[in-house]
């Protein structure tokens, strides 16, 4: 299975930074370290164009990223300090996306070590995400022809605010977001399924939920692509998160939505969101599981494929 990294891009952030950036270095040696993902499928994506991400974002906007003239204002939401290193990181956390994507077409499924930016809107950037990757992945698979609907399944612990508020209105991408109700945003946008869950919602009730709004998404998205943000952060010691989902139940809920979508003969782009755990060591042992369900998913995709002896031969190259 192929992924996709872009951990060499270090931030200049100071020690006390909240932003986690080295869980991703971390989570991309533990899949490796298992065998979930062999080090030579490991790619360091190229950069998403100006062209591409002006296929969701303003013009403006991205100048101002660009050139670092974003407001105080627009820094403090972002919560990041401008600098190259993060304008290069967001364009290439961005092509990380969209890479998995165009793998996910030909081999079922892959995955990005990062990404699921999902509080980024069309002209602002919130919650450190500065570009939303999933909504420039999809829109540039749609203007190639690559697909024709998408659906977005979310279930980071925060509301996929910028990923809902980009597709209001384009019934070609149905948004799905699980999520904490009174965590941030607390200003909600209106996804086309918004699920949101009372502080300290655990295993069981969390994996109804999210079973029977798979059984509304599914059908009513009538989608030929999935794009599915885990995120770390339903945990019950994630600093940030206020539910109460143990390591398995987050498990079984990876191996839910990826079973729901190989049964609906999706093909699935996987991206890690957010985890910010109090032990940094189990938020990386939960994007590694995700990391692992998604390998059981390619795999079960190979062995489908090969018993309709339609498997290629030729690996994609990048
Ligand atoms: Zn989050």
């Amino acid at each position: 299975m192929h992924g996709f990294y872009c951990d060499d891009f270090v931030l200049p952030l100071p020690a006390t930074h909240r932003f986690p950036q080295d869980k991703y270095r971390s989570v991309r040696e533990a899949v490796t370290r298992q065998g979930w993902i062999d080090s030579s499928d490991l790619h360091v994506p190229e950069a998403a164009s100006g062209e591409e991400l002006l296929r969701v974002h303003a013009e403006s906007y991205w100048w101002r990223v660009v050139r670092g003239t974003l407001s105080c204002e627009e820094l403090r939401r972002l919560g990041l300090p401008w600098s190259p290193i993060l304008v290069e990181r967001a364009r290439r956390s961005v092509g990380a996306t969209l890479a998995a994507c165009r793998v996910a077409l030909t081999e079922g499924c892959a995955v990005n070590l990062g990404g699921g930016t999902h509080h980024a809107f069309v002209d602002r950037g919130e919650g450190f995400c500065v570009f939303n990757d999933a909504a420039v992945a999809l829109r540039t698979l749609q203007h190639e022809k690559q697909i024709r609907r998408a659906l977005v399944i979310d279930c980071d612990v925060h509301q996929g605010n910028g990923t809902a508020a980009i597709f209001a209105g384009d019934s070609s991408v149905f948004t799905l977001s699980v999520h904490g109700e009174r965590n941030y945003p607390l200003r909600k946008e209106l996804s086309n399924l918004d699920v949101g869950l009372a502080d300290g919602t655990e295993d069981d009730a969390y994996l109804a939920a999210l079973a029977h709004s798979l059984d509304r998404a599914l059908p009513a998205a009538g989608a030929d692509f999935a794009l599915y943000v885990s995120g770390a952060d339903p945990h019950w010691n994630d600093r940030l998160g206020r539910l109460g989902l143990r390591r398995d139940g987050l498990r079984l809920r990876d191996r839910l939505v990826m079973a729901r979508c190989r049964q609906a003969g999706l093909p699935l782009a996987v991206v890690l969101g957010g985890g910010y755990g109090r032990a940094m060591e189990t938020t990386v042992a939960v994007h590694e599981a995700t990391v692992a369900e998604a390998r059981r998913c390619w795999d079960n995709w190979r062995e489908q494929e090969r018993g309709a002896g339609a498997i290629s031969a030729k690996r994609p190259s990048f």
